[in-house]
């Protein structure tokens, strides 16, 4: 296995870990995602260059901001040590070269982690990310699959993936008499199958399900705040099950076959 280009998209996913830090603590703030620069959130000093390297400058500074000794959130460096390893690992589950279907494979993963982020802290799915990734993902679907037909799957992924999740909706809100799924979701199952097809998007629902029942009765075990609320964030399970079956959909839709329909 090449190692190089491992090592190269690795070093490129940490500053761009530190850009979605930034998008996760200004988008749903609805702050301007360029200015002003860097600064603490607590005392306002603005963060040199040298205090502002990926991971490194968390270890260094001991987790406290150099001028007022305020704890920093451990997510900073979470979210770019993730970053770093999912842009990492794109290169050998994309077929190990460059092309669109390794942009592709970026461009959901940046995404991804903001959205994941996001949701988690404000159970919001901002439409920049759901309804702006929809669009990008429609316009490198062709270019991934080096034919116009890729964009009528890409849509037809988008739309029926939305259809699906919104009669979930639907069903949900009848059934529980309060709302079981919000519709950012909805929005972000269109951006998902643009990306991932329409049999990814169908196994994304059903790993997203999966994931998010494992998750919810973790998260009920283990969080206060989840019990009473019990209101968990379905996004990040969106983006992972999103993630599983751009990697592995092919290879577990065919295993699935095999096993149930010989
Ligand atoms: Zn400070």
């Amino acid at each position: 296995m090449e190692l190089f280009p491992i090592f190269a998209l690795f070093f490129l996913g940490l500053p761009i870990g530190s850009f979605l830090n930034v998008v996760i603590w200004r988008l749903p703030r609805e702050e301007s995602i360029a200015f002003p620069p860097s600064h603490c959130p607590i005392c306002g000093a603005a963060i040199k260059p040298y205090d502002n390297i990926p991971v490194l400058s968390y270890i260094i500074l001991g987790g406290k901001c150099r001028n007022c000794k305020a704890k920093i959130s451990i997510q900073y460096p979470i979210v770019e040590l993730s970053t770093a390893i999912l842009f990492a690992l794109t290169w050998p589950l994309t077929g190990g070269h460059i092309g669109w279907e390794l942009a592709s494979a970026l461009v959901f993963t940046g995404i991804g982690v903001a959205v994941t982020g996001i949701d988690y802290h404000h159970k919001i799915i901002p439409d920049e990310l759901s309804i702006g990734g929809l669009v990008v993902g429609l316009i490198l679907a062709p270019l991934s699959a080096g034919a116009w037909s890729g964009l009528l799957w890409a849509f037809v992924a988008a739309l029926g993936g939305a259809v699906l999740l919104f009669l979930v909706r639907v069903g949900g809100q009848a059934l529980f008499k309060k709302e079981a799924l919000g519709f950012g979701d909805v929005k972000l199952i269109a951006m998902i199958g643009a990306f991932v097809g329409w049999r990814g998007v169908l196994l994304t629902v059903f790993l997203g399900a999966l994931f998010g029942t494992i998750g919810g009765v973790a998260a009920m075990i283990f969080s206060r705040e989840a019990r009473e609320e019990r209101l968990i964030p379905f996004g990040p399970f969106l983006i992972l099950g999103g993630l599983v079956a751009l990697y592995f959909g092919e290879a577990l839709i065919e295993w699935y076959l095999s096993v149930f329909f010989v």
